[in-house]
């Protein structure tokens, strides 16, 4: 099992260190290869995303990735940007399907900014298509950019597009994906006013009938925004597109207390994953020892479960990780009254010692 360990930028190293010590503490005998990645990789090798890393990730079963971005890189102009990192390993390794849990954990129910009665018990998966939308539309205004900035262009424009088989198999995984749960999917789109999503909802609704065991509907995203947060307890599988996923998983990260909490994973057709926190590499605390690596160990269980078939081992950290919730150990974002203030190192230790008991 090749592990290719790609920390990135910012709190990036810090969490994926966290995350390493887990699996390291699980004994599983797997390979892991550390690479630089977004502003780290630009610093040495003057590109976000080198041929090294990427011919490591290309080799390896799973990717391990913390974060990549920095301010001071915005001046940059785009393909050079930390962030294109990310959008060049979905595109080379066919990453389409992001997924991305939001649990609330009985023991932070009191850390959300959401009535108490309104998230417990909350257990929903958004499954956000990662490779078409406006992300990936042609032309882009970067044309024109130079440092950063567009001279003597009064308009920029980006378009939207979606292929039919893109939308197929988004909609096959996120049916199948229902199955596993309690078969309900609420695709969510902007056909009143966008034809790219029109033509979505009518393909969802073909694939759909492929299966009838899973009750489908439909919701606009302005609503689906809405009631994520006036009743999020009402979806089970929420799939859309590439632009409304990035927004309404950062929006449901929030229900669950923080967006320190939230594991993605992005699969392509062979379940080749890349495993990643939902969050950023936030800056403004990076080097100070405080982030919550819990999103980063968590996204490792997924990798576990999803890539290396070791859903024990994914079980064993899932479970550390509520013990060191009870037993009252909360970093910065989830701190409350009544808990005890960790460090990130400190979290991480902690969630070895419970593996190991
Ligand atoms: P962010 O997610 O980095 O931070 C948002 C807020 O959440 C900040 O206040 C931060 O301190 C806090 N936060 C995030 N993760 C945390 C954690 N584990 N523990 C405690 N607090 C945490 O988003 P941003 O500030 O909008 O972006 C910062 C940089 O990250 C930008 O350069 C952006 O492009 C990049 N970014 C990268 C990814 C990625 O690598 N996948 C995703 C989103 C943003």
């Amino acid at each position: 099992m090749n592990i290719a360990v790609l920390p990135g930028d910012g709190i990036g190293k810090e969490i994926v260190a966290e995350a390493v010590k887990v699996l390291d503490a699980l004994d599983l005998g797997l390979e892991m290869q550390t690479a630089l990645v977004g502003g780290a990789a630009f610093e040495v090798h003057g590109h976000p995303l080198p041929d090294s890393t990427l011919r490591l990730a290309k080799s390896a079963d799973a990717i391990l990735f913390g974060a990549v971005g920095d301010w001071k890189y915005d001046k940059l102009e785009r393909p050079l940007r930390p962030e294109q990192a990310i959008l060049g390993l979905r595109k080379h390794l066919g990453l389409f399907a992001n997924f991305r849990p939001a649990i609330c954990y009985e023991q932070l129910v009191g850390a959300s900014s959401l009535r108490p009665e309104v998230i417990a018990g909350l257990d929903i998966l958004i499954i956000r298509e990662l490779t078409g939308d406006i992300y990936f539309g042609q032309p882009r205004g970067r044309r024109t950019a130079i440092d950063g900035h567009f001279p003597g262009s009064e308009e920029a424009f980006d378009t939207m597009r979606y292929s039919r088989p893109e939308i197929e198999r988004i909609a096959h995984v996120a049916f199948q994906s229902a199955r596993k749960r309690s078969k309900r999917v609420t695709s969510v789109d902007k056909a009143n006013v966008l034809e790219t999503f029109q033509f979505w909802k009518d393909i969802v609704t073909e694939i759909g009938l492929q299966y009838p065991d899973v009750a489908l509907d439909h919701m606009y995203v302005d609503n689906a925004a809405m009631q994520l947060v006036r009743a999020p307890k009402k979806f089970d599988v929420v799939v859309t597109g590439n632009m409304f996923g990035d927004i309404l998983s950062d929006e449901a990260a929030m229900l669950t207390g923080s967006i320190g909490m939230l594991p993605s994973a992005s699969l392509n057709a062979t379940n080749q994953g890349l495993y990643e926190p939902s969050h950023g590499s936030a800056p403004d605390i990076a080097g100070k020892g405080i982030a919550n690596p819990l999103a980063t160990i968590l996204s490792a269980a997924m990798m576990l479960r999803f890539s290396l078939n070791q859903e024990h081992a994914a079980d064993r950290i899932e479970v550390a990780v509520k013990r060191v919730l009870s037993q009252g150990l909360r970093t910065v974002d989830i701190h409350s009254v009544g808990t005890r203030l960790v460090g990130t190192a400190e979290m991480g230790s902690a969630v070895v010692t419970a593996l190991k008991n």
